[in-house]
């Protein structure tokens, strides 16, 4: 990968941070502007649960935020792009379709396919 390529990962990858960052304060002032509209107890237990899927989103979003800082820190150490498996070369096409991987295509199939194996 030539430095062009490092540099158009890595301003993905700020890009991706800063959009879950940006929808993260949308939801907390959704969360906070919704409590006085529901007089209902049953409108008050629809929140409530949109509000637990509101949460979930938010903890899946915390993970994915994990990863592109994981990812960023390897554009910095020169090890972005390899396989943490193999150690080939990730090709560029995965890396767009998803720039926080760290398995090359080989890798993810086997290891989903262990994990169909062990159920779960
Ligand atoms: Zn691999």
């Amino acid at each position: 990968m030539n430095q062009a390529d490092i540099d158009s990962f890595r301003e993905i990858l700020r890009k991706m941070r800063q959009d879950i960052l940006e929808q993260g304060e949308d939801t907390l002032e959704d969360m906070t502007g919704e409590r006085e509209m529901y007089a209902d107890p049953a409108d008050r237990a629809s929140a409530e649960s949109d509000r637990a899927f509101t949460l979930r989103l938010r903890d899946r979003d915390r993970k994915l935020i994990k990863k592109i800082d994981e990812a960023l820190e390897r554009i910095e150490d020169g090890t972005y792009g390899e396989c943490e498996d193999c150690g080939e070369d990730i090709s560029k096409p995965r890396l767009k379709a998803r720039p926080v991987t760290t398995l090359c295509i080989k890798c993810k199939s086997r290891q989903e396919q262990q994990e169909a194996l062990h159920g779960d």
